[in-house]
C-alpha cells in the first residue's frame, strides 16, 4: 500500500520563514512536529481544522481540550462579541463575574467560592500558593504522570523512560526541562498512581510538612490513566488526617467528563479545584475554586492573587455562555456518546486484525493503548507498545485526522463531532488505512 500523500507546500514555506523569527517556528514547543511536518492553521470550525494548504482534518486534539463544543461555536462567539462591547479589562470588577461563579458553584458543589485566572498554569500556581498560605507549609505531593502546568513547582516528573522496571527502585525524579532550579525539588514528593501502600507511607513520612496533594484523577497528559475511586478516597482521608489540602486538577476533565467534573463522578470533594480548558470553549480563562474558609485566604495580608487580564470581559462572556450550554443542554452526553461510537468503531478495525488493545480515561477524552489491560499508572505505560501508536498517528495526520503524535495525550471529543456524522465515517476510514499501513511498516522493519 502506498503511504498517503499530503501537500504541505505552504506550511513548509511558512515554517522556513517563521523559524527565522520564532523559536522552532512556533508559539509553543509542542506545536513543532518536524521541519517538514509542522502545520499552520487557516481556521477551524466544529470538529474540523483546515491548514493553510487547505488540508482538512477531523481534529481530536481540540487545542488540548478547550474546544468542548467545537471550534468557532456560533453561540459562544456571539457571547464573546457581547463581552467585547464591555471593554476588556479595567482593574475593576464586572457583574458577570458573579454570574459565572454562581454557575460554577451550581455545577460543582465543592466550588463554594471562585477566583479567575487566565490559564491552567496560573490557576494551579494560585491553588498551590493558596494551600501553602492556608496551611503554613511548603511541601506538596504530586502523582507520577500528572501535569499541572509550566511553573517551576509543577515541573517534576518520574524518569520512566530511563527506568529499569526490574530494578526494584523508584524512577529518578527529574525536571521537565532545563531552567528549573534544583532547590525547588526539595519540596516536591512524587507517588505512583493507584499504589495505596506508597500513598500511606508517604503521608506517614511527610504528611506533617505537606501543604497539598495535587491529583488529576484522569491523567489528561498521560494516556488518560485513571485513579481508582478508592485511591482518591484514600487521598481524601489522608489529607484530612494530616491537615493537607486536596487539590483536584480538573484543567482537562472539568466541564468535560461531566457537569460536575471527575470529582462529581467519583464522589470525592476536594478542598480546591482548578479548571481551565473547557470553561469558555477556547477563550482564555481559568478558575480556582474551593472551600469557603480556604478561599477566603485570598485577601490583603493573605495569599496574593490577581493579574491584569483576570476575568477579561470577552472570556467571561464566553464562559457564561459555554457553561450555560454545558449545564442546560445535552452537549456533554452528545460528545461522550460520540466517543463511545468512535471507540467501538476503532475496536472493530483492530479486532479484525487481531490487534490487542484497550482504552483508558473517559469517553470524552480517551487513551488508546496497545495491551489487553490499560495501564493503571505511569510506570505501566512503559510496558505498552507505544511505537505502534506513534507510527499510526503519523499516518493519521497524512490521512486527515489530527491526534497527538505522543501516545500519552488522549483523544478529545467535542459536541460538533457528535452532530456531524461525517466526522465518524472519515475517522474510521482513515484509522483502517493507518492501521494497515502501520502493520506493513512493522513487518517491513522486522524483515530488515
Ligand atoms: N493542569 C492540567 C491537568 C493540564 O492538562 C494543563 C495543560 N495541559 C495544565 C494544568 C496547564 O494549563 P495551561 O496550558 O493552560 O497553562
Amino acid at each position: 500500500m502506498l503511504p498517503p500523500h499530503r501537500d504541505l507546500t505552504r506550511s513548509n514555506a511558512q515554517f522556513a520563514k517563521a523559524v527565522k523569527r520564532l523559536p522552532l517556528g512556533v508559539a509553543s514547543t509542542f506545536r513543532y512536529w518536524g521541519d517538514d511536518r509542522t502545520i499552520y492553521v487557516k481556521h477551524g470550525k466544529g470538529g474540523r481544522t483546515w491548514d493553510i494548504d487547505d488540508n482538512n482534518y477531523v481534529d481530536y486534539r481540540l487545542g488540548y481540550g478547550p474546544a468542548i463544543l467545537g471550534y468557532a461555536d456560533d453561540r459562544v462567539d456571539a457571547a464573546a462579541m457581547r463581552g467585547m462591547q464591555v471593554g476588556g479589562v479595567f482593574a475593576l470588577s464586572t457583574e458577570r463575574e458573579l454570574i459565572v461563579a454562581d454557575r460554577v458553584a451550581k455545577m460543582v458543589p465543592a466550588a463554594e467560592l471562585v477566583r479567575f485566572s487566565n490559564s491552567g498554569t496560573e490557576a494551579v500556581m494560585a491553588a498551590l500558593r493558596l494551600a501553602r498560605a492556608y496551611t503554613g507549609r511548603e511541601s506538596y505531593l504530586l502523582v507520577e504522570g500528572g501535569y499541572h502546568g509550566l511553573f517551576d513547582a509543577a515541573m517534576w516528573q518520574a524518569n520512566v523512560a530511563d527506568w529499569d522496571r526490574a530494578s526494584n527502585t523508584d524512577p529518578e525524579v527529574i525536571p521537565y526541562g532545563k531552567g528549573i532550579p534544583q532547590t525547588v525539588k526539595q519540596l516536591a514528593h512524587l507517588v505512583p498512581m493507584n499504589d495505596f501502600q506508597r500513598l500511606e507511607d508517604t503521608f506517614r513520612r511527610h504528611g506533617e510538612q505537606l501543604a497539598a496533594m495535587l491529583i488529576e484523577p484522569i491523567q489528561g497528559n498521560c494516556c488518560g490513566i485513571t485513579a481508582e475511586v478508592e485511591y482518591v478516597q484514600l487521598a481524601r482521608r489522608l489529607c484530612d488526617q494530616y491537615g493537607v489540602l486536596l487539590i483536584i486538577d480538573e484543567v482537562k476533565t472539568g466541564f468535560r467528563v461531566g457537569k460536575g467534573g471527575i470529582q462529581g463522578i467519583m464522589g470525592v470533594r476536594p478542598d480546591i479545584t482548578t479548571f481551565a480548558k473547557a470553561v469558555a470553549n477556547g477563550y482564555p480563562i481559568a478558575l480556582v475554586a474551593g472551600r469557603e474558609d480556604v478561599m477566603r485566604t485570598f485577601r490583603y495580608g493573605g495569599a496574593s492573587h490577581g493579574g491584569t487580564y483576570t476575568a477579561h470581559s470577552v472570556s467571561l462572556a464566553a464562559a457564561e455562555e459555554c457553561l450555560r450550554i454545558l449545564d442546560e443542554t445535552p452537549a456533554l452526553e452528545t460528545l461522550a456518546a460520540y466517543g463511545d461510537r468512535l471507540k467501538a468503531g476503532i475496536s472493530v478495525i483492530l479486532n479484525a486484525r487481531g490487534i490487542v488493545h484497550s482504552y483508558t480515561g473517559h469517553s470524552s477524552m480517551f487513551g488508546l493503548f496497545f495491551a489487553d489491560t490499560p495501564p493503571d499508572n505511569y510506570r505501566a505505560w512503559k510496558t505498552s507498545d507505544y511505537s505502534f501508536y506513534d507510527q499510526m498517528a503519523y499516518f493519521l495526520h497524512d490521512l486527515g485526522i489530527i491526534v497527538e503524535p505522543d501516545s500519552r495525550e488522549p483523544w478529545f471529543m467535542c459536541e460538533a463531532h457528535g452532530l456531524d456524522d461525517t466526522c465518524l465515517t472519515d475517522t474510521l476510514k482513515a484509522v483502517e488505512t493507518a492501521v494497515d499501513l502501520t502493520l506493513e511498516h512493522v513487518a517491513h522493519e522486522a524483515a530488515e
